[in-house]
């Protein structure tokens, strides 16, 4: 069926962010519609594509995750390479995985190309009750950067879909 293989576009997505902060989830959530509980670093998901359809067209993403490599902060310029959008993942729950936000930005900022979409992920927003960063912190941030900014769940797929879908929309704006 050549309809389902043809694209217009393939974006080459990142994901980066502390480990454990639920980046394998979020591909496997947006890929597969999927949720691994307790997954931690097992799940070893390095790839994953879906084509969208933004304004009629088809638009394949190819998402990389950095398959534990974070741990290590191994994530070198071979990673980033050709990359038109990188995810940026923090765990709302974790202040911890929100201070090392500053270090991670500097590697997009030293190893991806210079219009790269750069987006900020708060995830595991269902766990309200365990929040340790306030939304209105991480839009300051995220405002200052220059960074688009949604805060998502890969368990209940809030706001997975939108954060592909906007960010390959501003993406399709800069061609
Ligand atoms: P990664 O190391 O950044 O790829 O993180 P994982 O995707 O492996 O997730 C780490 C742990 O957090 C796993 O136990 C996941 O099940 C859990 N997790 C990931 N995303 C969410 C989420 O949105 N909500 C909740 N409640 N747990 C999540």
């Amino acid at each position: 069926d050549r309809k389902s293989t043809s694209y217009e576009h393939l974006f080459k997505y990142i994901m980066v962010g502390d480990s454990a902060v639920g980046k394998s989830n979020l591909l496997l959530q947006f890929v597969d519609k999927r949720f691994a509980p307790n997954s931690d670093f097992t799940i070893g998901v390095e790839f994953g594509s879906r084509s969208i359809n933004i304004n009629d067209k088809q638009i394949k993403l190819q998402i990389w995750d950095t398959a534990g490599q974070e741990k290590f902060r191994s994530i070198t310029r071979a990673y980033y390479r050709g990359a038109v959008c990188a995810m940026i993942v923090y765990d709302i729950t974790r202040r911890d995985s929100f201070e090392s936000l500053n270090s991670w930005l500097t590697d997009c900022r030293k190893f991806s190309s210079c219009d790269v979409t750069t987006v900020l992920i708060g995830n595991k927003a269902d766990l309200e009750a365990n929040r340790q960063v306030s939304t209105s912190e991480a839009k300051e941030f995220a405002e200052k950067n220059g960074l688009m900014f949604f805060e998502t769940s890969a368990k209940t797929a809030l706001n997975v879909d939108e954060a592909f879908e906007k960010s390959t929309e501003q993406i399709l704006k800069k061609l």
